[in-house]
């Protein structure tokens, strides 16, 4: 059965005390996580060590970054490899969301190598893809995400593609408030599937999470993740809030 996820990214946000407070708020709410179930905090680098130690006791709490680079070691003043990650014991890594996409240009090619690095090093990659609002409205998205896919994953061979998370965050939903409405992500998330199922076949297609992210709040999480191709979300904003975020653990399948 696959795993039913929330996961949260803090991105730039939060102080390091403001961070240990916020998981203490939500460790405080006790919620018990169901074997098919995971919480993952994606938190900025240096609060890694931190998180790790807050998440080891509780069972299916994890923890991730937000990035690594593409490289194995070396003269890149600045970057942190996935290797660094795997020493601390980090078991997931965000890759390819839009905001690096579209700030630092990294491309389809490039995350693939990124994909290539996490995997190397046992690192689940939560790996996003999703449109903007100009090719949705276009009417082109479902070819957009494909290639996403098809660029950056399908190198991939069975066992390793297996290790992949994906997260569907639609560009123009996320931070503005603005949600796709349930109807829209269970379509993509399908569409999503049956091209998985295309290259790997239903059995693998099945098994692989798909999270939705792109303004998940506690009052639409449920309806969201109650899709059937919808196995949880990818959380900005509302991951920031201990009360909403809780909620939002609540509205797992
Ligand atoms: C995100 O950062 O991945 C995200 C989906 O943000 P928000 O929930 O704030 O839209």
């Amino acid at each position: 059965m696959r795993k039913q996820i929330a996961a949260a990214n803090w991105k730039m946000n939060l102080t390091f005390q403001q961070g240990e407070k916020l998981l203490d708020d939500i460790f405080d709410a006790g919620i018990d996580l169901a074997t098919h179930q995971q919480v993952i905090f994606a938190v900025p680098f240096p609060y890694l060590l931190m998180t790790r130690s807050e998440t080891e006791e509780v069972k299916n709490y994890e923890v991730a970054a937000q990035n690594c680079s593409d490289k194995d070691s070396g003269a890149y003043t600045g970057e942190v490899s996935a290797e660094m990650l795997h020493s601390l014991a980090v078991n997931f890594c965000i890759i390819g969301h839009s905001e690096r996409r579209e700030y630092f240009g990294e491309t389809n090619s490039l995350l693939s190598e990124k994909v290539n690095q996490c995997l190397k090093f046992n690192i689940t990659p939560i790996f996003c893809c999703g449109e903007s609002l100009a090719i949705r409205e276009s009417g082109i998205q479902n070819e957009f995400v494909q290639t996403q896919l098809r660029e950056s994953l399908f190198h991939l061979n069975e066992e390793n593609i297996k290790r992949i998370v994906i997260a569907y965050e639609p560009i123009w939903a996320i931070g503005t408030g603005k949600t796709a409405s349930s109807a829209q992500a269970q379509e993509m998330h399908a569409h999503l599937r049956s091209v998985l199922a295309k290259q790997y076949g239903n059995g693998i297609a099945k098994d692989i999470s798909i999270l939705y992210g792109g303004s998940v709040k506690a009052n639409n999480a449920k309806e969201l993740f109650g899709c059937p191709d919808v196995d949880g979300g990818l959380v900005g904003g509302a991951s920031l809030v201990a009360k909403d975020f809780i909620e939002i653990i609540r509205s797992l399948k």
